[in-house]
């Protein structure tokens, strides 16, 4: 699908596009407030580090698919999926369960197709769009975000006596089977 060589399509995307200017905000409280910040994603990804880095936050790390060689021959690989799940590049449940089990508890923020499996596992979920969509229909608990400033304040207010409790019984595989099986059937 793609033409180009990775370092002419990451000069048309760093020509255009740039970060969201408050996830730099999120990024910089999160910082400050010692709570660990990552980007996970399902997509190409070499454009990914290349933005942060543009935008002051090569310090973020990126958990993501990658992209390499030579023009026509570029290979994608998965350096972050699950052994057992074959619905994700980059399994965005083992990214949340990873976390959790590291630092105890996960806010997810998310907006598409591949963010259920990671919303599905989180202890704050923040969703839009199509995972909004599929927060109702899989009836995990969520909140509107329209940008990261809305996440910021929500997680800086959030109750810390308030726990939420932690997803029982963890799947050996990627749960998003089951809600692709629900979709199918409704
Ligand atoms: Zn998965």
């Amino acid at each position: 699908m793609l033409r180009g060589t990775p370092n002419e399509m990451l000069a048309f995307v760093l020509d255009r596009f740039a970060i969201d200017p408050t996830f730099v905000d999120l990024s910089a409280w999160a910082q400050d407030a010692g709570l660990d910040l990552a980007v996970v994603s399902d997509g190409f990804g070499f454009y990914i580090a290349p933005m942060l880095a543009a935008a002051g936050l090569s310090h973020v790390p990126v958990l993501g698919n990658s992209l390499s060689g030579p023009r026509g021959e570029l290979r994608l690989e998965h350096p972050f999926a699950h052994p057992e799940c074959i619905g994700c590049g980059t399994c965005k449940m083992r990214a949340v369960l990873d976390a959790r089990l590291r630092r105890g508890g996960v806010a997810f923020v998310g907006e598409g197709q591949s963010d259920r499996f990671g919303a599905l596992f989180a202890d704050l979920v923040f969703a839009k769009d199509r995972l909004a969509d599929l927060c109702e229909a899989a009836g995990i608990d969520y909140s509107q975000w329209r940008d990261f400033h809305q996440v910021r304040d929500a997680v800086a207010t959030r109750d810390p006596a308030v726990t939420p409790p932690l997803v029982a019984g963890l799947p050996a595989r990627c749960p998003g089977w089951t809600i692709a099986d629900h979709e199918e059937g409704t």
